[in-house]
């Protein structure tokens, strides 16, 4: 058992997290579970440390952390040591003997956790699309060979399909999309759209704010921005294509006319199982697709005159600099916003737009200057809500 793999599971709690601890739990002989972490889930994280006798855990609210230490020293639990605050977490990366960190947070918050996990040149599984949005100018350069697996579906789809291949020979990443649950509404449609109708995403189910991503394309728009830093490629090389069925994950087309296609059924447990199993392939508890029944696949434009968040996102990554910050600040200052009832859904694009147009680009420099200008968009959205 002393060759396992050694993981922290970060943003346990979660659906990406809670995925990835099915993982570990149908591979005990392959995966040690070494720290865990939450927001302010303090019930599900002790339980997921109790039952995978994970000793080092953190809760990013403090409030949260102070609340579960004492109960974990009540409830008979030394072995569990709680750490509060959004350091407690980032530490858990670096401190903990984990060779792979799975970045699951959510939003921006996740940006120290993957420069930290670089910059200590371990490998990062990254669901966290968000760090790459916002600091991808930054991360990258200091990426060693190898040790950065996406598990966006998407990403791991495109890694998978560039295995072997020469990065000279690609000529466009076709990245596919569901294209949502109102794929084909006019804008006048997509007015009066609530949170209940934007959380029933048809064909992945995900967290609240990945799943209103979805609604609005901003999602596809971020994983426009992950791919051309991941895979150091150009803005016009990558292609939106809305493809319903989620069966295709994407594409990666060759300078002879070939394309690489990678299909699956819409799990996510196998990308992350991927990210852990890299670069061999581990049995996985999904049915796989039986193409005798599947029937047709579908594939369209995506109308970038109805989703206007997947248009900006393309502008904004062609930009680059402290841009992408900004949009993705206000981008989830505004989901949040909306899934509390206090905008519209294209108030979402609006409250990223105006945001947008009050900034001045500046180059990335630092991750003190990111994070600052991410509080900064973060209260222009705000103040741009209020006067909605
Ligand atoms: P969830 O909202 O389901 O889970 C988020 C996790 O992060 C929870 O454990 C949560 O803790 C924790 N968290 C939330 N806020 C903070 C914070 N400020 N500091 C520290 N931890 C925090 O999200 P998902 O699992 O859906 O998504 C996670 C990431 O993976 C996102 O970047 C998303 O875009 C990406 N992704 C997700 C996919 C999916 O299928 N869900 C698919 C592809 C990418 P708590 O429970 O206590 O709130
Ligand atoms: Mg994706």
């Amino acid at each position: 058992m002393s060759d396992r793999l050694k993981v922290a599971i970060l943003g346990s709690t979660g659906s990406i997290g809670t995925q990835a601890l099915s993982i570990a739990a149908a591979h005990p002989d392959r995966i040690e579970v070494v720290a865990l972490s939450a927001h302010s889930n303090a019930d599900l994280l002790l339980e997921q440390a109790r039952r995978f006798g994970v000793a080092d855990i953190a809760l990013a609210d403090a409030d949260a952390a102070a609340h579960a230490s004492g109960h974990s020293v009540s409830a008979g639990d030394p072995f569990v040591i709680v750490g509060g605050g959004p350091d407690a977490v980032v530490r858990l990366a670096t401190e903990t003997g984990a060779q792979v960190v799975l970045n699951a947070l959510v939003g921006a918050a996740g940006l120290r956790v993957t420069w930290e996990t670089v910059q200590a040149g371990l490998t990062l599984a990254l669901a966290n699309k968000e760090s790459l949005v916002v600091g991808g100018e930054l991360i990258m350069p200091l990426v060693e060979d190898g040790k950065l697996i996406p598990v966006d579906s998407e990403h791991s789809a495109i890694f998978q399909c560039l295995l072997g291949e020469d990065a000279r020979d690609v000529e466009l990443l076709w990245l596919t999309a569901s294209g949502g649950p109102f794929r084909g509404r006019t804008r006048e449609e997509l007015s009066g759209i609530t949170a209940e109708q934007a959380l029933a995403h048809p064909t992945w189910t995900m967290g609240p704010k990945i799943t209103i991503d979805s609604a609005t394309l901003m999602n596809k728009g971020l994983e426009v921005i992950e791919a051309h830093h991941l895979f150091g490629i150009d803005y016009d090389r990558i292609r939106v294509v809305v493809h319903p069925q989620s069966c295709v994950h994407s594409m990666v087309e060759y300078s002879d006319g070939s394309v690489k296609a990678h299909l699956g059924v819409t799990d996510m447990r196998i990308p992350i199982q991927y990210a852990f199993s890299h670069p061999r392939r581990w049995e996985a508890p999904v049915t796989p697709i039986d193409f005798t029944t599947l029937g047709s696949l579908d594939f369209e434009p995506a109308d970038l005159s109805v989703f206007g968040c997947l248009r900006t996102a393309f502008q904004v990554g062609k930009t680059g600099g402290t841009a992408p910050a900004v949009m993705n600040a206000a981008n989830e200052t505004g989901v949040a916003a909306f899934l509390e009832g206090k905008c519209g859904f294209l108030g979402i694009e609006e409250v990223v737009q105006r945001v947008l147009s009050e900034h001045d680009v500046q180059i990335v420099e630092s991750l003190e200057q990111l994070e600052s200008v991410d509080s900064w968009s973060r209260s222009r959205a705000k103040a741009v809500l209020d006067a909605l």
